[in-house]
């Protein structure tokens, strides 16, 4: 062993508990009693109460390198990531132009990511109505499943699937073992839905109601039940859809879900006039809707925790709901979000690995990642949970300093962040890059 880390709070499978990681060669090797005796030249970082986590693992940010990168990119998403005790991310495949939609542009992107990854990165592949027959070599280079939108997406170049197509990408993914992954907005639900404009939030929540998303998941399990297929609900909103969510999981259907944190920390009824740095799709719903999404993650009808990072430049983030890019950036806050809400709700910290590390990692099969035991890669985040901060925008590392957070005071300061046993994040200041591009059973 090289080094050994040293907390009288390490959050382990088995619980929280004053332990020494050994680490060699970028890999936990043990996990010991807390004075287990170091040998002779071996390094030690003495955490003392500061809370060692394993580091955790976002599986959806949209970093938009190359093409949109006026809105983020590798270095600045990375950075941020990591300034937010987060490790791993696996990159959206919309947004940036080209799309992940092919090998090819899967080898750009992958090319324009080299050398900037401060943190590992993986990749998802995209499904479109025109590309059913690149999926399976996508999943040969090593994509880690497929998005695909029900409804429009947003940018032109990334459009939609009807039912048909649904069940024909669904079809063919299920064929090779993959993971699709579906925005679930009914499109038709969406057109009937009021059509408004202006700077009033309730206004902007009308146009996107619950059922949008409860029909849209209501018809995907039916299909995903059909084929056999194995299908993971992109950033949950309404609680509505739960109790058929719950149900799909009884009967055995192959789903999971995942919420984010600003559907777990900010409310509708908080929006200021015009602040559309709160808009996103499905948009942030009412208190009361919020209480349930927590109770779902308690009971694991919601599987996991993640950011939807989906930044733009700040002149897109105009003051009418109906214009404004729909999008919220989490990376650098989402722990302290998350884990300021859920300890007033009484979780503790081994709830917010489990939504934000091991089930993260464990939805992409990223094996070595998502806690700490032997044979895993020595990834940590340093967490002080009890020391508070106020969200400046100025100290965001994401290329666009817009936030929904801003002015909020969070509990969970990160003091440094480790990859493969190299502190990569320390007193603010990172290292050159060292993360890796990730491929599936890499
Ligand atoms: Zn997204």
């Amino acid at each position: 062993m090289e080094l050994v880390l040293r907390s009288t709070r390490v959050v382990t499978p088995e619980g929280t508990r004053a332990a020494s990681v050994a680490v060699s060669g970028g890999t936990i090797v043990s996990v010991d009693a807390y004075d287990t005796p170091v040998p002779d030249g071996v390094r030690v970082e003495d955490l003392g109460d500061d809370v060692l986590l394993p580091g955790l693992v976002d599986t959806h940010v949209h970093v938009n390198d190359p093409g949109r990168t006026e809105w983020e990119g590798f270095w600045t998403a990375t950075r941020a990531a990591a300034a937010g005790g987060i490790t791993t991310l696996v990159d959206m495949p919309l947004n940036s132009l080209p799309p992940t939609t092919t090998v090819d542009n899967l080898r750009t992107k992958q090319d324009v990511a080299r050398g900037k990854a401060h943190i590992d990165v993986g990749f998802w592949g995209g499904a479109l109505p025109d590309n059913v027959a690149d999926l399976k070599p996508l999943h040969d280079a090593g994509v880690y499943g497929f998005k695909c939108f029900l409804s429009p997406s947003g940018v032109d170049e990334f459009p939609e699937l009807d039912q048909d197509q649904l069940a024909a990408s669904m079809a063919e993914i299920t064929g090779f073992g993959g993971l699709l992954i579906v925005h679930a907005e009914d499109p038709h639900e969406l057109e009937a839905a009021p059509h408004t404009s202006g700077p009033k939030y309730a206004d902007y929540l009308r146009t996107r109601p619950r059922i949008s998303e409860d029909t849209a998941i209501e018809g995907l399990i039916a299909v995903a039940k059909r084929i056999g297929a194995r299908i993971h609900v992109l950033h949950l909103s309404s609680s509505d859809a739960l109790p058929l969510i719950a149900a799909a999981k009884r009967e055995g259907v192959k789903v999971t879900v995942e919420t984010c944190p600003h559907y777990l920390t900010l409310t509708a009824e908080e929006v200021p006039d015009g602040a559309s740095e709160f808009k996103c799709c499905p948009p942030i719903r009412e208190a009361g809707n919020q209480d349930l999404l927590w109770e779902a993650l308690a009971d694991g009808t919601i599987d996991c925790v993640v950011t939807d990072h989906s930044p733009s430049t700040a002149e897109l983030k105009t003051d009418d709901f109906a214009t404004a890019w729909g999008g919220i950036s989490g990376l650098q806050l989402s722990l302290p979000a998350v884990w300021t809400e859920a300890r007033k709700r009484g979780y503790g910290l081994e709830d917010v690995v489990r939504w934000m590390s091991t089930r993260t990692a464990q939805l992409v099969g990223l094996d070595r990642k998502g806690a700490i035991e032997a044979g895993r890669d020595a990834d940590f985040a340093v967490l002080a949970p009890d020391e508070t901060f106020t969200v400046d925008p100025a100290e965001l590392h994401h290329r666009n300093r817009v936030t929904a957070y801003a002015g909020k005071t969070l509990s969970g300061v990160v003091k440094s962040t480790w990859l493969r046993g190299e502190r990569i994040l320390h007193g603010g200041e990172f290292t050159e890059p060292a993360g890796r591009l990730l491929e599936r059973n890499n």
